[in-house]
């Protein structure tokens, strides 16, 4: 598998706006790494429909999923419900859900309905500025890992410095090489299964390149720079 390009357009296109922008991209990805477009909910139905009429092969996720199966649940999209409609992957644990109040019980709680529902989760981790100027990062994602895994066996971790999300700012390329090595590490003694870990947090067309050419780096995880079909088109080009 080559490099793995998740774009989370979060509260954004969730619209005709999206659908116009899904279109430019499935028009023009002409990458070999595996896409994975995670749009509102309002129109993910419409996104797998367009993918599967186009015949291409990027993928379509959720931002979130609820931790029950069914029932009294107002609000809330279960996995079930995600994997009906055709969703393959769904990001659990994002740091703006978190801020939102999401625990790690609550996570642990939605990555096993993700796996026991057949849509493989995508676990976002990562350390507030403050714990990452005291030195605290690994400290940070050892207890966020361990808590929030257990032994569950998720194949895919999004390392997200809170810091770096939308701000303009990334940890060095060096860094990034370390801290994936320690949390591939981190997870294989959880689980026993090496993950794919993605980096997250101001990825752009500008310095995708370096990021991607990292060996540790198994994709990226974009945020703003997904929102335009030419930035995104860049982003996956460089990997
Ligand atoms: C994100 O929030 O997951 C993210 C990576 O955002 P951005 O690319 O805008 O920093």
């Amino acid at each position: 598998m080559g490099k793995i390009i998740i774009g989370n357009w979060k509260m954004n296109k969730g619209g005709a706006d999206g659908i116009a922008l899904l279109k430019k991209i499935v028009q023009e990805a002409t990458t070999s790494c595996k896409v994975i477009i995670c749009p509102p909910y309002t129109i993910l139905r419409e996104v797998v429909d367009l993918i599967q009429k186009k015949q291409s092969s990027i993928l379509a996720g959720a931002q979130d999923c609820s931790a029950f199966v069914q029932g009294a649940h107002t609000g809330e999209v279960s996995v079930g419900i995600l994997s009906d409609i055709g969703v393959t992957h769904v990001l659990i644990g994002h740091s703006e859900r978190r801020q939102m109040g999401e625990g790690a019980s609550q996570i642990h709680a939605k990555l096993k309905a993700a796996l026991e529902g057949g849509v493989h989760p995508v676990l976002c981790v990562g350390e507030s500025a403050k714990d990452y100027a005291q030195g605290l990062t690994n400290k940070v994602l050892e207890k966020e890992l361990t808590e929030c895994l257990g032994n569950l066996p998720v194949q895919f971790i999004a390392y997200e410095p809170l810091w770096a999300i939308g701000s303009g700012k990334t940890p060095s390329w060096a860094e990034i090489g370390r801290i994936h090595d320690f949390i591939k590490a981190k997870v294989q003694s959880l689980t026993g299964y090496k993950p794919k870990v993605l980096y997250g947090g101001s990825v752009t067309p500008m310095n995708s390149a370096e990021i991607l050419a990292l060996e540790t780096v198994d994709g990226v995880l974009v945020g703003g720079a997904s929102l335009e079909a030419e930035s995104f088109l860049k982003i996956g080009k460089n990997a």
